[in-house]
């Protein structure tokens, strides 16, 4: 079996220690190889172009020290045990937190939502109609206004804008697109 860009069965886009991994915003999605979630994401990524600060790592992997170093990271450490998409940024060698999503389900196009995030993540500005996009940056401190349902958040400036818990609008389950901005500030 021969592609361009991605073998399962040489393991190709799996990594297992900080050194593969580019500096930069980028994004880790840990998986159990060979389970539904991997096939489906390794399907995708045959037929797409890959996003190459996307990088897969199996949970179940006992050798991997990324594994380890990810659970040093507090805010993702309960999140782990399961499949995971989490965001990072590489510099001088570590891992600096910026956000995850735990349980991502293969019905859903994970790889969109990674790619969605780090476009968002580099947007200082809110949408045409002054709405704030899941995966940007709170712009300042305040009371936040799901345009879906009508839930007011209490968000601080620096955070990332996140799905609405009650109609979860910015997750692929909800209402929205991840990619429609769906935050306004009040
Ligand atoms: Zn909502």
């Amino acid at each position: 079996m021969t592609t361009s860009v991605y073998d399962p069965t040489t393991y190709t886009m799996f990594v297992r220690d900080i050194s593969e991994i580019k500096d930069g915003i980028t994004s880790i999605l840990v998986l159990t190889k060979d389970s539904d979630l991997h096939q489906e994401v390794t399907k995708k990524m045959q037929k797409n172009d890959v996003d190459d600060s996307l990088y897969l790592v199996d949970i179940e992997d006992q050798e991997s020290k990324l594994i380890s170093s990810l659970q040093s990271i507090e805010q993702i450490k309960k999140d782990l045990k399961t499949d995971c998409l989490i965001f990072l940024n590489k510099k001088a060698g570590s891992l600096e937190y910026i956000s995850h999503r735990p349980k991502p389900e293969s019905k859903y196009d994970w790889l969109d939502v990674a790619k969605a995030f780090k476009e968002h993540y580099g947007m200082s500005e809110a949408d045409d109609s002054g709405y704030w996009r899941w995966g940007q940056i709170v712009p300042e401190d305040g009371e936040y206004l799901c345009l879906d349902c009508g839930y007011i958040e209490d968000l601080s400036a620096g955070e990332i804008f996140p799905v609405c818990e009650v109609c979860l609008a910015g997750d692929p389950e909800g209402p929205l697109s991840v990619r429609d901005g769906f935050w306004e500030k009040i």
